[in-house]
């Protein structure tokens, strides 16, 4: 339920060394993408740790220019030689955007699951119109949405639609903390008070408790740890009503291309 996130780690021994790192603390998924500029040392550091490759929970996205059915098949080749693998347990559409076609897209995506390649199919940024067309049009199940998620975006329709018996999708938080804008927000702080714990450890354990995913980013060994050890915080109803109360809305990644500003 708690993963590490990638963007921005660009510098190659800069990632292998906070992968590596991240690994040893316990850490078992890591989310990259191939517009990450990082999976050759994503790969690199997972293939140098002591942890299985089976262990490890590893995920990449396609990114929008390459959605089209051949694309998406040489895409996710590229991407599984810098990531030096021959499997990837989660393969995302990134954004659906581009070249995204619904039909087409997935077919190509249902065809690597059905190889073999690829564990689970992913998509990310999809609003709820646009996960229902996919699960409906998918040959294989649609695992998850990937989307951005913290107490100021609580994503409360996506969360609803997704947990719907039909559809049973799981979400997965990104920027889980705000980049750190969580700090700012009172009901956190107090919660965070009460557990002897930081804003940043709530949010993340406010998101378990709504039993999803949550990939923060983090490069400094002390947020890794700070951020590992949300999973020690254990919220109780009252704080979960207080976090769920907090009217301020704030979305950190907001592109004009997204589907919600269409
Ligand atoms: P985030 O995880 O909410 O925040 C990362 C920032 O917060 C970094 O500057 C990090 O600093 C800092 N930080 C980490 N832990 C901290 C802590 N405990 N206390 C204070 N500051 C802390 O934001 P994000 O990087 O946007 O999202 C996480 C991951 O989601 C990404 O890396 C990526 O894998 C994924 N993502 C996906 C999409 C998509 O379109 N699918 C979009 C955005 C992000 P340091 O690095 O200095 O430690």
């Amino acid at each position: 339920m708690l993963g590490l996130g990638t963007y921005q780690i660009e510098a190659y021994d800069e990632c292998v060394e906070t992968v590596g790192q991240a690994l040893r603390m316990g850490y078992r998924h890591i989310d990259t993408a191939e517009g990450y500029d990082n999976e050759d040392a994503v790969g690199d550091a997972v293939a140098d740790s002591d942890v299985d490759r089976d262990d490890v929970f590893l995920a990449t996205k396609v990114s929008p220019d390459n959605l089209d059915y051949d694309h998406v098949l040489t895409s996710a080749a590229d991407s599984f030689e810098r990531l030096g693998v021959d499997f990837v347990d989660l393969l995302y559409v990134h954004w659906p955007t581009g070249e995204y076609e619904t039909t087409d897209t997935l077919e190509a995506f249902a065809e690597l699951r059905e190889e073999g390649l690829i564990g689970e199919i992913g998509v990310s940024n999809f609003t709820v119109d646009l996960l229902e067309e996919a699960v409906e049009v998918s040959e294989e199940p649609i695992f998850a949405n990937q989307v951005e998620m913290h107490p100021l975006l609580p994503q409360t329709e996506l969360q609803q639609f997704c947990a719907q018996d039909d559809v049973d999708v799981e979400l997965v938080a990104y920027s889980p903390i705000a980049r750190g804008d969580v700090s700012d927000v009172d009901e956190l702080q107090a919660v965070a008070e009460k557990h002897d714990a930081t804003p940043q450890q709530v949010s993340l354990a406010w998101l378990r408790e709504k039993e999803v995913t949550a990939i923060p980013k983090a490069t400094s060994e002390d947020h890794l740890r700070e951020n590992w050890l949300s999973l020690d915080v254990e919220l109780d109803d009252e704080d979960v009503e207080k976090i769920d109360s907090i009217e301020e809305r704030r979305r950190i990644v907001d592109p004009d291309k997204a589907p919600w500003n269409q």
